[in-house]
């Protein structure tokens, strides 16, 4: 395992974790004063200072793009599916323009909460069977700029409305369909919140293997937890062995970031620069 303890040369920041403090090109302008290298920002803090200044301030900065936040969200009715695929055909050129190493997949739940506007349902099975179709369509798109796809499991919790891929299997077998032949055009983002309580876990890192190890997102789970979206813990201040993580994710060759993703309404409340710091004093000791 890499020695994070001097350094913190491979630690991306995903720009979520300090939202409210500021926008992106700020965010960007306290990563630099902070030496932290790398960042995954998410599309709306994009589009809040426009895509051409974004890509001007990633590169005035010499930043490096861990990830893309987000696309997804496959799964709608009949009427808003082209939309579904247009937004996402967006978010590639979008990742293409700045540089990202791939793209993070939040996939989407039920129609009404993944696409608000379609017609309700209740049929998980359907709104899986969109999602690998969704992500088939993507996959082609995306192979055009050479842009891979990051596909993210979440917690159960999240079913309903964000995402009804839950485990680290269920997505490699998304992977094993579409992208067979490996292509790394296809993988994983693994969040340790989202997977860490996965008796699988294990064996499913190993399954994945380098070329879909594709982003590995850090955070702590507390206990208890307060709002299963806006409560995720600074790394060691909550129950997640995240250490033994990373050493199964780099035993398999990930080399990449360590993005550290804390939504949490107690980190936002707390200056930019404070958080940054202790972002980058955790990554030394709880990574
Ligand atoms: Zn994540």
């Amino acid at each position: 395992m890499r020695d994070f303890s001097s350094d913190h040369r491979w630690l991306s920041l995903n720009t979520a974790t300090v939202r409210k403090q500021g926008n992106l090109v700020e965010i960007i302008e306290a990563c630099a004063r902070q030496g932290i290298r790398a960042i995954d920002p998410w599309r709306d803090q994009v589009a809040a200072v426009g895509l051409d200044r974004a890509v001007r301030a990633v590169r005035d900065a010499g930043l490096e793009l861990s990830g893309y936040c987000r696309g997804g969200m496959f799964v709608a009715d009949a009427a808003h599916r082209l939309e579904a695929r247009d937004d996402n055909r967006r978010a590639v050129d979008e990742a293409a323009a700045l540089g990202a190493s791939c793209i993070v997949l939040v996939v989407g739940g039920l129609p009404q909460y993944s696409r608000p506007g379609s017609a309700a349902s209740k049929d998980i099975a359907a709104a899986r069977t969109q999602v690998h179709d969704g992500i088939a369509e993507m996959l082609e798109y995306a192979r055009g700029t050479k842009l891979p796809l990051a596909i993210e499991p979440l917690h159960p919790a999240y079913a309903g409305d964000r995402a009804c891929v839950n485990t680290t299997r269920q997505a490699l077998d998304i992977c094993d369909a579409l992208d067979p032949q490996r292509s790394g055009m296809l993988g994983v983002a693994l969040d340790v919140y989202h997977i860490w309580w996965d008796p699988e876990l294990m064996g499913q890192i190993a399954r994945a293997g380098k070329d879909r190890l594709l982003a590995f997102h850090v955070c702590d789970w507390l206990v208890p937890t307060k709002d299963i979206l806006n409560d995720r813990g600074m790394m060691g201040d909550g129950v997640i062995d995240i250490k033994s993580v990373r050493v199964a994710v780099e035993a398999q060759g990930y080399a990449g970031y360590s993005e550290i993703e804390v939504f949490s309404n107690d980190w936002w409340s707390r200056p930019m620069d404070e958080v940054l710091r202790i972002c980058i004093e955790r990554h030394r000791t709880a990574v």
